[in-house]
């Protein structure tokens, strides 16, 4: 049997705080628990804001939090070919398609047609209205020829259709409404999201379930921010023909009025607390691990 695998993900656009260092360590401990591997993943694909300066940050703060994780490092920035390869698999089947209304554009859309009424996702931005899903592929291929600006967007309903139902996931921590155990999917809550951009031919969602792939990594164990999002990483595993792994999502670590700690907010970086003379049990006990 292949030796179950855990990751932690960050991203290098900031400094971490003590919501990554419970992530952190809570998979770390989970894989030990389970005689499991450990990696550590640099999800930098956003290259104007992820800096080698951060991602040095990070390994310092998860060597001094007494981590141990398996050698090399997978940064999505050297795997663009990847991503690449995964969304031509998509395009080739006719389940994404190219959308060239700018964010504005959407916007100034859906202000016109009933506005603050208009279905949103589940982290409550506006639903992509699908305006542009029937352009005919000459003509999108012609505009793209041309240089416009676009982003890659899946064509939730024919990606449900070509997947039979939205494909659910086994979940042994909790979403955000206490939702454990067998948990069914929803992506068509999320529209028809962004897989890539013309610039970067990857989205977070397309390049955390290629990597999660490739790096045959079998538990998923994150933040419950993350919970409603696994139901279009599911329905992507699914197109790309990739096992599914076991999830975990785990409770956030909040700030003393119960707000979602920041990467902007210095009192609760890992880096500062160290410098500050905390040793790192303090650290663990401060996001209740020990
Ligand atoms: N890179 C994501 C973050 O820093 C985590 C992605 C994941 O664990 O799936 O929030």
């Amino acid at each position: 049997m292949t030796r179950r695998a855990f990751r932690f993900a960050p991203s290098p656009n900031g400094a971490l705080h003590l919501g990554h260092a419970y992530s952190a360590c809570l998979n770390s401990d989970m894989a030990q628990a389970a005689g499991a591997r450990f990696l550590l993943r640099m999800e930098d694909i956003d290259i104007a804001r992820c800096t080698p300066a951060f991602e040095q940050a990070i390994y310092d703060d998860l060597a001094w939090l007494g981590l141990e994780w398996e050698m090399p490092v997978r940064r999505q920035s050297e795997h663009f070919a990847d991503y690449r390869a995964a969304l031509d698999t998509l395009v080739d089947a006719g389940l994404v398609y190219p959308g060239f209304m700018s964010r504005g554009e959407v916007r100034d859309w859906i202000a016109e047609h009933g506005g603050g009424d208009w279905p949103r996702d589940p982290d409550g931005a506006s639903l992509y209205p699908g305006i542009e899903r029937d352009q005919a592929e000459s003509v999108w291929r012609r505009r793209i020829g041309e240089g416009e600006p676009f982003a890659w967007r899946l064509d939730v309903e024919r990606a449900l259709a070509h997947a039979r139902s939205s494909p659910g996931w086994d979940e042994t921590g909790a979403g955000p409404g206490g939702e454990t155990g067998q948990v069914e999917g929803d992506a068509a809550a999320w529209g028809d999201v962004v897989i890539a951009r013309k610039e970067i031919p990857t989205s977070y969602h397309l390049a955390v379930v290629v990597d999660d792939a490739l790096q045959a990594i079998t538990d998923v164990v994150r933040g419950s921010d993350l919970f409603h999002a696994t139901s279009v990483h599911r329905l992507l595993q699914d197109l790309l023909g990739f096992a599914p792994p076991l999830y975990h999502h785990h409770r956030l670590v909040l700030d003393a009025d119960g707000r979602k700690l920041s990467k902007s907010r210095r009192d609760t970086a890992i880096g500062a607390l160290r410098a500050a003379g905390a040793p790192p049990r303090d650290i663990r006990r401060m996001v209740g691990l020990d």
